[in-house]
């Protein structure tokens, strides 16, 4: 028997509870459901300028009204960052990491060389093989993961099917800042693992990070999840979802009247369909959903459809 499906909804908590985000919730919970599973709550406060405790609560609130119960209590990022760090520090004493003693000039200097060859900027590896003792006074430094230089990562994803990055393009990237702040690549992976979770749903804006991941985990020796990047919301003109369609935070539309089961309908229908199903109830859904029936396409946003439902 394989392991209980954990799956993990982690919003960062820079404002309300999206539609976006909603419906990412919704499907790790639809998927926990569906497999006897857990859907597990980490918020990722990491970035202590952009979060704030009243948009975790509207969160936590959002969720709650949705129906979207998760397992146990939440987790806060920042509250782990010192296990963060020992991974980091840990990577470094593994021999797959390493500290860089980088000085602004330089990384101006990397810049300006990619630019004049016409390529995206990448850290050269510099520090890899430098010692400490070469390091400029007064310089704190920060540690990078020594990314494969040849070959290929591929992250072999449910929704997108085998993505392949070609490794010179993923450079030997910042795990921990210089101020001992983890980054947010870093910090997922190391939460994710001691979460235990099994299956990674979330945003296809994230699948680029799902590389980079994907070589932390290898450099520990971990497993990686299960994958699903799922498509962003466009609206019905195919642009970027936003404000203008009519696409409203999930305590708007609770504002306004609508039924969670209406907006859960509603979501659902946001890039995952059962046949010609337009209305389902939550028990259908959570007995039909499957991650390999989401859709590859953007999902469109249709107001008018929200409507309905809830009429
Ligand atoms: N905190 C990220 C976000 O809100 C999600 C990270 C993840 O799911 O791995 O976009």
């Amino acid at each position: 028997m394989s392991a209980p499906v954990v799956t993990r909804f982690a919003p960062s908590p820079t404002g309300y509870l999206h539609i976006g985000g909603a419906r990412t919730a919704l499907f790790n919970w639809l998927y926990a459901q569906h497999t006897g599973g857990k859907m597990l709550l980490r918020i990722e406060d990491t970035d202590r300028e952009r979060s704030t405790d009243a948009a975790t609560a509207a969160i936590l609130d959002g969720l709650a009204w949705l129906g979207l119960r998760w397992d146990g209590e939440p987790i806060s990022q920042f509250g782990r960052a010192e296990r963060h760090r020992e991974v980091a520090e840990e990577l470094v004493r593994m021999g797959q990491a390493y500290y860089a003693y980088e000085t602004p000039q330089e990384l101006d200097a990397m810049r300006e060389t990619a630019r004049a060859e016409g390529r995206p900027p990448r850290y050269d590896g510099t520090w890899r093989d430098r010692d400490a003792a070469e390091a400029p006074a007064g310089v704190k430094p920060v540690i990078r993961i020594k990314a494969p230089r040849e070959g290929e990562t591929v992250v072999y994803d449910k929704v997108q099917g085998d993505v392949r990055f070609p490794n010179k393009d993923l450079d030997d990237f910042i795990i921990l800042r210089s101020d001992g702040i983890p980054t947010y690549m870093h910090a997922v992976v190391v939460d994710d693992h001691d979460m235990g979770v099994t299956h990674i749903i979330r945003g296809d804006d994230h699948l680029t990070n799902a590389a980079r991941q994907t070589i932390i985990y290898k450099a520990m020796g971990w497993d990686v999840p299960v994958m699903a990047h799922i498509p962003l919301i466009h609206g019905a003109d195919g642009a970027k979802l936003s404000k203008r369609h009519g696409a409203l935070g999930v305590e708007a539309y609770r504002a306004m009247g609508y039924l969670p089961a209406a907006l859960r309908n509603y979501l659902a229908r946001l890039g995952w369909s059962h046949g010609d199903d337009e209305i389902m109830s939550t028990a259908d859904m959570v007995s039909w959903f499957e991650i390999e029936d989401v859709n590859k396409g953007a999902a469109r946003f249709d107001f008018q459809k929200l409507e309905a439902l809830n009429g």
